[in-house]
């Protein structure tokens, strides 16, 4: 069997072309691809402002930074997330904590942030921003946590990283109604890639106009925001920024790509309902669906529950010794060695633990075949059961 991996792109020759067009024109970077990309996105989601970028890790920090983010603030994001979501906290200075999870969703507990709030009230740690994760695709009751956000005024940044194409209260995911800033990645891994690539939106002109000078090193030669101009060569630098722009390359296939989004998450549907059967009568816990949130699933994560015997090492060993490439999403992030030298403890975030304890993340991407589903569902029954 040829190496199953847990998520992978699907790149169609409409792509390719898109791609070569680009080559043969006069703009490799910030050319027209990069608006079109952005409009194709904030159409798609509903929002205002788009801002392309190289990576979502970058839409990340200067979405922080956009937002005021400084030493001194505190920013708390999900324990159970890639490290990108607590690290652009502190590339600006700030302080990082996490927030446990549901059992069900994986999601930020609203519960477990609010005791947290009343905690950090008390003590004068409000944070300045939460970042809550859709974790798999799936969106966080994004309702309540704005509501705290209202009460505790704190902004939210949205990392949607693996939730284009998902809906939240019959709405795209992206369309920022409860939400300061969401952004998105394009990794090959996640549900429509431009190689790497990532995208900030915001229905607020102010932050809009702030990440674009971030993107590209804090210089315009907007007379809106220049204070003088001494010619038409004349330009400023206002801002600390940096070298985050995307190229024009990278945006063709991401606008290639945006035509098949939905067909994307459907097939991922029609793959994650075909698990749920066959995995039914399996010691396995499957991936629990909000009844308001219509899930990207970016990924198919199970969980081993208590009735199996097998330890969640051996049965992942199977797996990958079977040439299948399951993974493990995520390490709870202050778990990792650079969090701990900060000063986590085990045990911060319980919930989080003990679903990283039995996780395993089974394959699941477009072009999954039926067959090489099958012989994923044969081998983890086999190692299930041996
Ligand atoms: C992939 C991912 C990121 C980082 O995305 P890049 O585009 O690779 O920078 C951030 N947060 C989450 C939750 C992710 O899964």
């Amino acid at each position: 069997m040829k190496y199953i991996p847990y998520g992978r792109q699907s790149i169609s020759q409409e792509d390719i072309d898109a791609v070569v067009d680009v080559l043969k024109s006069d703009w490799l970077t910030t050319g027209p691809s990069v608006k079109n990309f952005e409009k194709a996105i904030a159409d798609y989601c509903g929002a205002q402002f788009s801002v392309a970028v190289n990576s979502a890790t970058s839409a990340l920090h200067i979405a922080c930074l956009a937002l005021g983010v400084a030493p001194g603030d505190y920013v708390w994001t999900s324990a159970n997330t890639f490290a990108a979501s607590a690290n652009c906290a502190l590339y600006c200075g700030a302080q990082v904590d996490f927030i446990d999870i549901n059992l069900d969703t994986y999601n930020i507990s609203v519960m477990a942030l609010e005791e947290k709030l009343e905690v950090a009230e008390k003590e004068d740690k409000l944070p300045k921003v939460v970042i809550p994760v859709h974790f798999a695709g799936q969106s966080c009751d994004m309702r309540a946590i704005k509501k705290l956000a209202d009460k505790y005024h704190f902004y939210i940044i949205e990392d949607a990283s693996h939730a284009i194409g998902g809906k939240y209260l019959d709405k795209p995911i992206g369309c920022c109604e409860f939400s300061d800033i969401t952004i998105f990645s394009f990794h090959p891994v996640k549900i429509v890639t431009t190689g790497e690539g990532g995208m900030a939106l915001t229905n607020s002109a102010k932050l809009s106009q702030k990440m674009q000078l971030l993107r590209a090193h804090g210089i315009t030669d907007n007379k809106n925001l220049i204070s003088q101009s001494e010619g038409p060569w004349y330009y400023e630098q206002i801002e600390l920024g940096f070298n985050y722009r995307i190229t024009d390359l990278q945006c063709a296939l991401g606008i290639s790509q945006m035509k098949r989004l939905d067909q994307f998450v459907e097939r991922r549907h029609e793959l994650a309902a075909q698990y749920n059967m066959l995995l039914a009568d399996l010691p396995v816990i499957t991936p629990y669906r909000s009844s308001d949130s219509y899930s990207a699933l970016h990924l198919y994560p199970i969980m081993l529950d208590e009735n199996c015997s097998k330890a969640r090492r051996d049965v992942f060993e199977s797996l990958r010794a079977a040439n299948i490439g399951v993974n493990v999403h995520y390490i709870p992030v202050y778990r990792l060695p650079y969090y701990q030298c900060l000063g986590f403890q085990q045990g911060h975030c319980p919930n989080a633990e003990a679903y990283y304890d039995k996780a395993i993340s089974l394959p699941l991407y477009t072009s999954l075949s039926d067959t090489n589903q099958k012989y994923v569902v044969n081998i983890l029954i086999s190692s299930l059961c041996s």
